[in-house]
């Protein structure tokens, strides 16, 4: 049966929080590689409650340096506002300070796996999470205007380079095939365990609402579908009512009953809690973020010659080989581009915009 700690916490005060969570899930980091993965959803400040608090992953770091692993890696893609940005993006929330020393754009190397072809047959992911040994999820307590929640399986959707969030989105078409989508890259790489940033969560139109509550948590889980059941109960929503929660159940990765749930403290629904609607109308009605969504997959890598050296980093390192050296510059052929955008994220003159 699958366990959720909940466990009292202010951003003063993870640590007790983390080791007790070590102390339930306890794992083994001894020789082994680790990938800390928190929400670094979009550059924002740390008190807007949009990525994991800087708190808790310098407290997650702090804790796995204690552990004997051979390498800690801090690292994820941002996603549609902040494509390209993922240095500025962990500076501005303070998880590149957190993240001491450990961090890694983990955008600038990708490689393709297979997929749902209902979807798409490859997608490009972020090399490490398809070597390192061990993923530490550190996913946001907040809702989601296509999921209703983003917990534990929602995190891992950071797995994909660049642009293919945006092209998922665009092709699941629905907020219901979009949650299908996101059970379909989780199932990519299942993450060794999760720990959940529910100190201050949001509520509301999310996942970058203003509307946050304190909720004073921290929760932990060696399995996201019953993180995720206990995370919508305390929204005061039905798990059994949530479509990703019924497919990830389906595939194997869980119980959301929280009658199979062993769950270690106080859960209790939170009053008044603001869900946005259950079918995902709130982001399907929004034309701004579906304009914003269209136009990210309509990007391209472009080459500004007056700082490109003609190095052929972006060339050699393309997952499609669609960028070659025409003369002095690098071309991309836009119909076998991919938009990972892993060439602007590793041009090390920074000569490469999004066009
Ligand atoms: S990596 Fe940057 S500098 Fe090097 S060839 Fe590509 S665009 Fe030019
Ligand atoms: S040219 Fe396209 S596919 Fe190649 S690295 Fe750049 S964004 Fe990715």
């Amino acid at each position: 049966m699958a366990s959720v700690l909940i466990y009292p916490a202010t951003h003063d005060t993870v640590r007790p929080a983390i080791d007790r969570a070590f102390e339930i899930f306890p794992i083994n980091l001894s020789g082994k590689t680790v990938l800390i993965k928190p929400n670094a959803l979009r550059t924002s400040s740390a008190d807007e409650a949009i990525v994991t608090h800087p708190s808790v992953l310098r407290a997650v770091v702090e804790k796995v340096e204690t552990l004997d692993p051979a390498a800690i890696v801090v690292g994820d893609n941002p996603g549609v506002a902040s494509y390209g940005a993922n240095e500025e993006c962990f500076e501005k929330t303070g998880l590149m300070e957190a993240a001491k020393g450990y961090y890694r754009n983990i955008g600038n190397d990708s490689v393709n796996v297979s997929f749902n072809p209902e979807f798409m047959s490859l997608v490009s992911v972020s090399r490490i999470i398809m070597e390192t040994d061990i993923i530490i999820s550190l996913p946001r307590f907040k809702t989601h205007g296509l999921t209703v929640l983003s917990g534990a399986l929602k995190n891992s959707y950071g797995f994909l380079c660049g642009a293919q969030k945006a092209a998922l989105h665009k092709k699941a078409g629905n907020p219901t095939r979009f949650q299908e989508v996101v059970v379909d890259v989780f199932k990519i790489r299942v993450p060794d365990l999760f720990i959940l940033d529910a100190v201050v969560g949001m509520e509301g139109n999310g996942p970058a609402s203003p509307d946050l509550r304190d909720i004073g948590l921290i929760l932990a889980a060696d399995n996201a579908v019953a993180m995720d059941s206990v995370i919508a109960t305390m929204m005061g929503c039905d798990p059994s009512c949530l479509h990703f929660l019924q497919k990830a159940k389906e595939d194997g990765l869980g119980d959301y009953d929280l009658n199979n749930i062993n769950i270690i403290g106080k859960l209790e629904k939170i009053p008044d809690f603001k869900l946005p609607p259950l079918g995902g109308e709130a982001i399907t009605e929004n034309p701004t973020i579906q304009e914003m969504l269209a136009s990210k997959t309509n990007f391209r890598p472009k080459v500004d010659q007056s700082l490109c050296t003609g190095c052929g980093t972006c060339v050699d390192q393309c997952p499609v080989s669609a960028l070659s050296l025409k003369g002095d510059f690098p071309e991309v052929d836009a119909g076998t581009c991919i938009t990972c955008f892993c060439c602007q994220e590793l041009c090390p003159e920074k000569a490469i915009q999004l066009g």
